[in-house]
């Protein structure tokens, strides 16, 4: 099964991929997380991903569609569950995607805009498990501190006000015709995400999941 999550930034798509992951052993597949890897190391690559990430445009599509296609030919297993988190971000993505694997679900996330701030900017990572935490809805039980493993979590450096305005307006120009087009593949869903529980299982019932 593949599932696609649309929705803007601090739409809580980390949060349900962790938990399809988790619970219905899907692999997760995010860009963004991805290019963090990349710009982690020193490279003109990472130099550049770096630059473009802090002024909250995107990647160009051709890195982004070839980063995606070499982790399905790591996967290499037609009947892998895999949950894509930030990609596709715009048709064209969309249309390579779809011409690489069928797509079964593309849910889009919905949450009011006055909630993303706090969200992305309470927002805390566990940069080992991932796992992610917020500072004003799901405190760790040790101050900056992962329950799961006991890194110290971090704050992602485009989670900056100023970035996150940037990255919502991204977001906004390009997904009207996203929608449109997954619309017309007949894979398009939405659900809320006013709280996690909430939202998983409206995902679970999108994709008869037990
Ligand atoms: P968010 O959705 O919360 O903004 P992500 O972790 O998905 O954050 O992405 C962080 C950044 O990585 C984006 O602002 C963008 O620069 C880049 N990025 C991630 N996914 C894509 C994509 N599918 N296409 C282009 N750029 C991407």
């Amino acid at each position: 099964m593949i599932v696609i999550l649309l929705g803007a930034p601090g739409s809580g798509k980390g949060s349900i991929s962790n938990y399809l992951k988790e619970k219905h052993g899907f692999i997760h597949i995010s860009t963004g997380d991805l290019f963090r890897k990349t710009v982690a190391q020193d490279t003109p690559l990472a130099n550049k991903l770096k630059q473009i990430m802090l002024s909250g445009k995107l990647v160009d599509d051709d890195t982004t569609n070839e980063v995606v296609r070499q982790e399905l030919l790591k996967i290499n297993n037609p009947q892998a569950h895999i949950i894509f988190d930030g990609y596709p971000r715009n048709v064209n993505q969309l249309e390579y995607l779809n011409k690489l694997t069928k797509i079964d679900y593309a849910i889009d996330v919905q949450v009011d805009k006055a909630e993303i701030m706090k969200r992305i900017t309470g927002r805390r990572v566990c940069p080992v498990c991932k796992e992610i935490y917020n500072i004003y809805y799901k405190k760790p039980k040790v101050e900056n501190t992962c329950d799961k493993d006991g890194s110290l979590l971090t704050q992602r450096n485009d989670d900056q006000e100023s970035v996150v305005v940037e990255r919502y307006k991204t977001y906004m120009s390009l997904n009207e015709p996203l929608i449109k087009a997954c619309q017309d593949l007949k894979i398009y869903h939405t659900i809320k995400n006013d709280r996690l529980d909430n939202a998983i299982k409206q995902v679970k019932d999108i994709c008869n999941l037990q």
